[in-house]
């Protein structure tokens, strides 16, 4: 498969809803996609990288001119035997795992086409259908939380996850326990409470939580570790886990119980496939997080770019088919109505 060009464009999104976390809220969403031209086929992908650097220290504007200036020029013109081995090439550049997931993914996304092969079945996936759960940002009100509650666990979706920062944690999670007592429920963090939080964070253990997500700082594995042994809460680790030498420590350590892997933070399908091999391994259990672009397309936008939209089914499961690639229809003509700047990049030897 040669690397013929690589179609880099930001696309703006109108959200449905707000969306509001510890960092804050956002009511539309800038969006990077980016195209592989391979031989006859396009491969597609999404970069997560967020409109701010909070989440991570990535986004779109540091995303964009690392894949311009190192990344494509990395791996344009090169006849590649699978997506897995542009990691290779682009491994000079240090972190920026989002941007390198973004190519490699839709190199992925190419091979699976040209393969005629799923994606799923290409990365050794098995389950002919995804159990999801839904993460709900912070209200303006509990009683807004419960609506969206409700709405949630009524389209189906068996596992529930809110968001929690200090002032909206132990009033919130026992409203929410007082009305479910039984539901799969989980809160995460985005790392909003420090070492001198652990009692309060103790409190958490009484409302029988599935995890409490990335309670400490973004980068760290260590306090994790001392924090785990202090609670009974399972935590759960997102944005410390950025490749698989984490996942590793944080296993060894103890600073963790579950493990939250997002493709796009870890730098692409073969980490993310890694690290899911190691907690296998390890009896470690992985969930996938989203930002954003893993959900029923309805919770988020007004009109979704791929065909057909994603749906939850009332058991809350989104299933999976065999149209090779990705298994959706980009709908080029609506990116191109969304498309607010766009660049190709070809090869230069
Ligand atoms: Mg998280």
């Amino acid at each position: 498969m040669k690397l013929e060009a690589i179609t880099l464009r930001e696309i703006q999104m109108p959200l449905v809803h707000f969306f509001e976390t510890s960092f804050g809220r956002v009511y539309s969403r800038r969006i990077l996609l980016l195209t592989a031209h391979c031989d006859s086929v396009d491969g597609w992908s999404e970069c997560v990288a967020g409109e701010d650097p909070f989440y991570s220290s990535e986004w779109i504007e540091t995303a964009w001119p690392v894949i311009q200036h190192y990344l494509a020029p990395a791996v344009l013109g090169r006849t590649l035997t699978s997506a897995r081995e542009s990691v290779h090439w682009m491994a000079k550049v240090r972190g920026h795992q989002m941007a390198k997931a973004a190519v490699e993914n839709a190199l992925w996304d190419a091979e699976a086409q040209q393969k005629q092969q799923p994606l799923w079945k290409l990365l050794g996936g098995s389950r002919r259908e995804i159990q999801c759960g839904v993460s709900i940002g912070i209200q303006d009100s509990v009683e807004q939380l419960l609506q969206k509650i409700e709405t949630e666990l009524a389209s189906g979706y068996r596992r529930i996850k809110v968001k929690v920062k200090p002032g909206w944690d132990i009033n919130v999670l026992e409203r929410i326990r007082s009305r479910w007592s039984e539901i799969l429920l989980s809160c995460d963090a985005n790392s909003a409470y420090t070492m001198d939080d652990v009692e309060h964070l103790r409190k958490f253990d009484q409302f029988n939580l599935l995890m409490i997500e990335q309670p400490l700082w973004n980068d760290d594995v260590y306090y994790h570790a001392r924090l785990q042994r202090e609670l009974r809460t399972a935590i759960c680790l997102d944005e410390s886990i950025r490749h698989v030498r984490d996942a590793a420590a944080a296993i060894e350590t103890g600073a963790c119980r579950i493990i939250n892997i997002k493709v796009g933070r870890v730098g692409g399908f073969s980490e993310a496939k890694k690290i899911h091999d190691l907690c296998l391994a390890n009896n470690i259990p992985v969930w996938c997080g989203g930002m954003l672009e893993v959900s029923a397309s309805k919770r988020y936008w007004k009109e979704d770019i791929v065909e057909p939209e994603v749906e939850v089914s009332p058991q809350g499961t989104i299933a999976i088919g065999d149209i090779p690639g990705t298994g959706y229809r980009i709908r080029e003509d609506l990116i191109e109505e969304l498309t607010v700047r766009k660049e190709t990049f070809r090869v230069a030897r």
